[in-house]
C-alpha cells in the first residue's frame, strides 16, 4: 500500500507557536491559564491539561489565583478592551496572536483610517472576528458569509483567515457588483498555511483512492479539508483518532492520503501512519 502525507501536516506556525510557549512557562513552573481553547482539538487541549496548564472561558468567571498567575491570549487574537481587562487582572499576560491574524487586524484599522468601511467574509461567532471587530471601530465594518449591498464612498473587503480562496473570489466580486460605492479595494488576507492545505487536499483526493482527513471534528479547517477531499473524492474520512479507522475496511485501498488541520497534533498522525503500516 502507498501512502501520501500532505506537505503540510500538524499544527500550524501560529498554534505551535502558542502550544509551545504554554509548556515552557509550566515547565518553568509558572501558574498558566489560557483564555479560551487554544485548538479545537481534545487530545491537545487534554495533554496541556495533564501538563499543568488551565484554561478559562469568561471574563465573568476568572481564576481565583489570577494576580499570581500568567494568562496567554490564543493565536485567533482578542478584543483590545478584554486584552486590558486581562492585563490588569493578571499577573502578567503574554499575547500569542498569530503575527498573521495580528497583521489583518492592522490592515483593517489603517484602511479604516484611511476611510474605508470593512466587510470581512468571515463567521461573526468565530474568535477571530470577534477579535477583528475588537481592534478597530466596531462601527465601520460587516462581518458576513454571504453578500448583501453596501453603499459607502471607500469598501476594503478583507476575509477571516481560515476561509477557502474561490468562495472568498466569488463573495468579493458579488459584493462589488450589488454594492454603490466610489473606490474598492479587495485584500486576500487568507492564511498561506490554510491555502496550501486546501491546494494540496485536492491533489490528494484525486491521487489516492481512500483519503484520511485527522483533526478535531469542531476544527472548521479540517472539516473544510474534508469538504474539499469529498468532493473529489467519494472514499474520504473525517477522523480525530485512529480509533476510528479500526471500523473501516481499508484492505481494498492501495492508495491512502493523508491530510490534517492545522490543530491536529503530530501523535495522532504518527498513530495513523503506524496503523496502517502495520496492515490492520
Ligand atoms: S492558520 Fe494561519 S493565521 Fe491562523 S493561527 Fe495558523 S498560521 Fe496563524
Amino acid at each position: 500500500m502507498e501512502i501520501k502525507l500532505a506537505s503540510k501536516v500538524g499544527f500550524c506556525y501560529g498554534v505551535e507557536r502558542a502550544y509551545e510557549k504554554a509548556l515552557e512557562l509550566v515547565d518553568k513552573n509558572k501558574k498558566v491559564y489560557i483564555y479560551g481553547d487554544l485548538v479545537h482539538n481534545n487530545e491537545v487541549k487534554n495533554e496541556l491539561i495533564s501538563r499543568g496548564v488551565n484554561f478559562f472561558y469568561s471574563l465573568r468567571e476568572l481564576p481565583l489565583d489570577s494576580k499570581e498567575s500568567i494568562c496567554i491570549i490564543r493565536a485567533h487574537g482578542i478584543p483590545k478592551k478584554d486584552k486590558k481587562f486581562l492585563s490588569e487582572h493578571f499577573y502578567k499576560i503574554i499575547d500569542l496572536t498569530c503575527p498573521i491574524v495580528e497583521k489583518v487586524f492592522n490592515y483593517a484599522y489603517e484602511m479604516q483610517q484611511k476611510g474605508y468601511f470593512i466587510v470581512a467574509y468571515g463567521k461573526k461567532e468565530h474568535a477571530e472576528m470577534i477579535g477583528l471587530k475588537g481592534n478597530i471601530d466596531e462601527n465601520k465594518i460587516e462581518i458576513i458569509k454571504e453578500p448583501i449591498p453596501f453603499k459607502h464612498n471607500k469598501i476594503c473587503i478583507i476575509t477571516q483567515t481560515t476561509m477557502d480562496y474561490h468562495n472568498f473570489k466569488n463573495f468579493a466580486s458579488n459584493i462589488a457588483q450589488i454594492s454603490e460605492y466610489n473606490e474598492l479595494i479587495i485584500k486576500d488576507t487568507i492564511c498561506y498555511e490554510t491555502k496550501i492545505r486546501e491546494n494540496e487536499a485536492k491533489d490528494i483526493a484525486i491521487w489516492a483512492e481512500f483519503v484520511i482527513i485527522i483533526g478535531g471534528k469542531h476544527s472548521s479547517n479540517t472539516r473544510k479539508l474534508y469538504e474539499i477531499s469529498k468532493k473529489y473524492n467519494e472514499n474520504s474520512i473525517h477522523i480525530d483518532s485512529v480509533n476510528e479507522l479500526k471500523e473501516q475496511n481499508l484492505s481494498k485501498f492501495k492508495k491512502i492520503g493523508i491530510l490534517t488541520g492545522t490543530s491536529t497534533p503530530n501523535k495522532s498522525i504518527n498513530e495513523v501512519i503506524e496503523f496502517l503500516r502495520r496492515g490492520f
